[in-house]
C-alpha cells in the first residue's frame, strides 16, 4: 500500500494520509497498518513537491541468493562462530546503508550477535576467493581472519 501524509500528521497522530487510490485513511489507522509490514520511506519538499529521498526499511536478499550462501558459506562467517545457516541474517558486506547493492558477490551470512558487532566498529569484506574476512576495531587484540568452522574439509586437506 502507498500512502502519502505529513510528518506534522504522523507525529501528531491525526489527520489523514491519502493512499494511491485517492482514499482518505486515518493516520491512526496508517500507523497500524505500517506496524507489520516493510517500510519505504519517500520524502518530498513540502513547498515545492520535488522528491528528496526514497528510503527502505528492508534489505533484501532473494530466496536465490540465500541458497547460494548457504550452499557456500554453510553459517555465520565471523571467525570461531558455530552458528548455522539457518540462524543467520543476510549481511550486505558493503554496508547497505552507504550504498552497498544487494548482488550475490557482496552478500555474506552472520548470526544475529555478529551481525550487530557490525555496528560497533567490526568490518568485513570480501577476499579474492569469496570468502568473508572480518576485520576487528583497532581497539581489540585480534587479527583480521575467515570461519572455517563450517568448513572442516579445510583443515582436512585434500
Ligand atoms: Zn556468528
Amino acid at each position: 500500500m502507498i500512502a502519502s501524509a505529513t510528518i506534522q500528521d504522523l507525529q501528531a497522530k491525526t489527520g489523514h494520509a491519502v493512499t494511491a487510490t485517492g482514499t482518505l485513511l486515518p493516520i491512526p489507522d496508517l500507523i497500524r497498518m505500517a506496524s507489520h509490514a516493510y517500510h519505504y520511506l519517500a520524502l518530498f519538499d513540502g513547498v515545492n513537491g520535488q522528491a528528496l529521498w526514497l528510503g527502505r526499511t528492508k534489505r533484501i536478499a532473494t530466496a536465490d541468493q540465500r541458497i547460494m550462501l548457504h550452499n557456500k558459506e554453510r553459517g555465520c562467517t565471523r571467525p570461531g562462530c558455530d552458528a548455522p545457516g539457518y540462524l543467520t541474517e543476510v549481511h550486505h558486506v558493503d554496508e547497505w546503508a552507504e550504498g552497498g547493492l544487494t548482488n550475490i558477490d557482496k552478500l555474506t551470512l552472520a548470526c544475529r550477535a555478529d551481525h550487530r558487532l557490525l555496528d560497533q566498529g567490526w568490518k568485513t569484506r570480501k577476499l579474492a576467493n569469496g570468502d568473508t574476512e572480518w576485520i576487528p576495531p583497532p581497539q581489540l587484540p585480534l587479527a583480521a581472519g575467515t570461519n572455517t568452522y563450517h568448513h572442516p574439509e579445510r583443515l582436512l586437506g585434500g
